[in-house]
């Protein structure tokens, strides 16, 4: 049975949003994957916003009809919409990303500026973390962000890279290290940045085998000046902040990478019972029930562990009670939808790396990202094995 851990309010919410993405997502899903258009995201970007689908991880903030909004519901509206189209989901992942610290860390004046705005559709974030010389080690990053006690700002200098909705973004979050800090985790300082900030710049964009459509970039910080204000939290609580964020958009991941393992599974099995094949249908032979039923059960019990991570959170599970669950609902959606997108490849045969005959050759190229974006597979295992053995320190 699928959707074991969810209610009926949760199935009901399922429905209504299916519908909405029928309508607003699936008639553009083509333009975003074919010509990148971008003023498509905008479009069905403002009317989440619209419908306050935006606001579902913020329950003081909800102004809709569910009764006990949260992360779940975020990660059912990610899930549905990648089952359409990843490219654009990974557009309201960055958004809640963004979302997120500010909603929890920015003050007030910060959030009517900010974040207001992103959960209205008619803002887009972005968050920056990766860089040159560090990605999984996130730690170590060579971004500094100090104070100038003389102007009362911040100066920002470094280089991100990989960063979703660069370029296009109205507002950034920031992570970089305070000078001389030692060790750097514990200067990790986040801020917000707008995109009109003085020093700040998008030297280019990257072309991507898949998630056509979701623009990433380079985002370049010279000198870039914010006001004392944009801090986030406290200076040196960026880590914390991060962690906080990561756990989340992991739980997500999850949903992205159920949307895309879906997708595939029911290409694949409208083509096992359809395709005939010496003599029968395809889905007859038992070389093909393996992969289907490998791909039905990788399926549930993805699902069980993405809404497990959600349902966890949305009681308060946070931080390092999360840390596990969430890592091992990211690393095994992902893995998932990479499973199943190569299988229905292979039961379409030609029809499956074709073009004309369907979206199975783009789900197999989508679903690269997923166990790379967020933290990788193995950084999971360790985040899940960090558990497991509390006695030693992992060695990374
Ligand atoms: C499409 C896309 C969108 C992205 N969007 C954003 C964004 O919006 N914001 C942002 O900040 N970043 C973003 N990223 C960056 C992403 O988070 C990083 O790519 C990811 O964290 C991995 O970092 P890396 O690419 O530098 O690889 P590395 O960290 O260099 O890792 C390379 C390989 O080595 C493995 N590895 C690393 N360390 C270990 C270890 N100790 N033991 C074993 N194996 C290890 C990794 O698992 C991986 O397989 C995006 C990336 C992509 C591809």
């Amino acid at each position: 049975m699928r959707d074991f851990l969810l209610d009926d309010a949760d199935r009901a919410f399922r429905s209504e949003v299916r519908e909405f993405l029928q309508r607003e997502l699936a008639p553009r899903a083509a333009d975003i994957e074919d010509r990148q258009d971008w003023s498509a995201v905008k479009h069905v970007v403002r009317a989440l916003g619209e419908a306050g689908y935006l606001r579902l991880m913020f329950p003081d903030l909800y102004r809709g009809t569910l009764t006990s909004p949260g992360l779940t519901h975020a990660t059912i509206l990610s899930e549905e919409a990648a089952y359409l189209n990843y490219a654009f989901e990974t557009t309201i992942g960055t958004a809640l990303s963004c979302a997120y610290p500010l909603h929890r860390h920015a003050s007030e004046r910060l959030r009517d500026a900010y974040l207001a705005p992103i959960l209205d559709g008619t803002a887009i974030g972005a968050i920056c973390v990766t860089e040159a010389n560090v990605g999984s080690d996130s730690a170590g990053m060579e971004t500094r962000i100090d104070f100038d006690a003389r102007t009362n700002e911040w100066v920002i200098n470094g280089f991100k890279r990989y960063i979703s909705n660069a370029s296009v973004a109205d507002v950034y979050i920031v992570y970089g290290i305070a000078t001389g800090t030692d060790p750097s985790q514990a200067g990790m300082t986040a801020v917000a940045v707008p995109a009109t900030a003085a020093g700040i710049r998008f030297p280019r964009n990257y072309t991507f085998m898949g998630r056509r459509g979701c623009i990433v970039g380079e985002v370049e910080f010279s000198d870039c000046r914010v006001p004392a204000d944009h801090l986030l939290g406290e200076q040196g609580g960026g880590f914390r902040i991060m962690r906080g964020m990561f756990n989340f958009e992991r739980a997500i991941l999850g949903g992205s990478g159920l949307g895309v393992a879906r997708s595939a599974f029911d290409i694949a099995t409208a083509h096992a019972q359809r395709r005939q094949s010496f003599g029968q249908a395809l889905g007859c032979k038992q070389l093909i029930w393996e992969k289907i039923a490998q791909m039905s059960w990788r399926i549930d019990a993805a699902e069980l562990l993405t809404y497990r991570a959600t349902k966890m959170y949305d009681a308060g599970a946070d931080g390092k009670a999360l840390m596990k669950e969430a890592a091992m609902a990211k690393l095994v959606a992902t893995e998932t939808a990479n499973f199943c997108a190569n299988e229905t490849v292979q039961i379409l045969g030609g029809d499956g790396i074709t073009k004309e005959f369907g979206r199975a050759e783009q789900l197999y190229r989508d679903a690269r990202a997923l166990t790379i974006v967020g933290g990788t597979s193995e950084i999971a295992k360790y985040l899940i094995a960090g558990r497991d053995l509390p006695d030693i320190r992992i060695n990374l």
